[in-house]
């Protein structure tokens, strides 16, 4: 994984906010994390118990800012109070949220998705990768003095069908109308709310996902910059969002694939 970062500067400085699901240095938050620092940002980290907080800890360290870390399973209300109580503590208000977090069980990222797709596996999906941006934006707004950016990260399986995504692709489906209900609310507030949904990255949310190389394999060939997506680009996507590069931009989806969700048919030698 490339670990470029744009030029440094000012895009960010005067913003603060809040980053949810940095679990390694592959993390596609961390990719966003490392962008938005590099521009002045200064930042929140939540994490998901003592294990990430010891892995997430040294990275956060290393940014140019001085970062602060809270706990949040983004399952646990007190968990979710206590953060946001963190940084209202720490800041008296917020400026972005990026949400990039996502949860399936392995069982439930292969096979039929009709056959495979239980009760619990439904909600703990929707819970996890939908409901919990809902939850967080709820919590964020209000923080947001002076309006705001909030950007949840999705995929195309929201859109069609991709084999094995199975409730995951349900999940984002119901993040990315999320999104826009939640845009809704807040525009007149001065606070935009977008997704980027990102062609195949390798990260352990990927690697839970049955089949990942092959999506890696035909993400690299179908699309139309016949290259694998690139963290560089995500996260260059997120810095507009969050940026005042983004104004007016609220309740979209922002395709960054390499072009791959526009394609139809894969390429054929022309026999006319
Ligand atoms: P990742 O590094 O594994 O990040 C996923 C994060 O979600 C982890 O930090 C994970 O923490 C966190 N999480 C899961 N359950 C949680 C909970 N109950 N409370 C708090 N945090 C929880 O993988 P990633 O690929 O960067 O994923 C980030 C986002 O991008 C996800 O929404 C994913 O669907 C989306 N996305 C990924 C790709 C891709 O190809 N990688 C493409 C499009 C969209 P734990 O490690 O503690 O579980």
């Amino acid at each position: 994984m490339s670990e470029e970062v744009f030029p440094a500067g000012e895009l960010m400085k005067g913003k603060r906010g809040l980053i949810m699901g940095v679990a390694n240095r592959n993390s596609i938050a961390w990719g966003i994390a490392r962008q938005l620092a590099a521009q002045g940002a200064e930042l929140c980290f939540s994490y998901q118990g003592e294990e990430l907080e010891r892995r997430v800890r040294p990275l956060v360290e290393s940014l140019p800012c001085e970062p602060f870390m809270v706990s949040a399973d983004v399952t646990s209300d007190a968990d979710m109070d206590a953060a946001f109580a963190a940084i209202e503590k720490k800041w008296g208000g917020m400026d972005f949220l990026v949400h990039a977090i996502a949860f399936a069980g392995k069982e439930e990222l292969q096979g039929s998705f009709v056959d495979k797709t239980t009760r619990e596996g439904f909600r703990r999906a929707m819970e996890i990768s939908a409901f919990s941006f809902v939850d967080a934006g709820r919590r964020a707004w209000p923080l947001m003095n002076n309006g705001g950016s909030m950007v949840t990260l999705t995929y195309l399986g929201a859109e069609r069908v991709v084999p094995s995504y199975n409730v995951m692709g349900v999940a984002k489906a119901a993040l990315e109308a999320s999104t826009r209900y939640m845009a809704r609310d807040l525009g007149p507030k001065g606070i935009r709310v977008n997704a980027i949904s990102a062609g195949p990255v390798r990260t352990l949310a990927m690697a839970g996902i049955s089949g990942g190389r092959a999506l890696m394999k035909t993400g690299r060939e179908w699309s139309m910059m016949k290259e694998d997506t690139r963290m560089e680009g995500i996260a260059g996507a997120a810095l507009y969002l969050l940026s005042d590069l983004g104004h007016s931009c609220t309740g979209e989806t922002l395709h960054v694939d390499a072009g791959f969700h526009a394609v139809a048919v894969p390429d054929f030698a022309d026999e006319e």
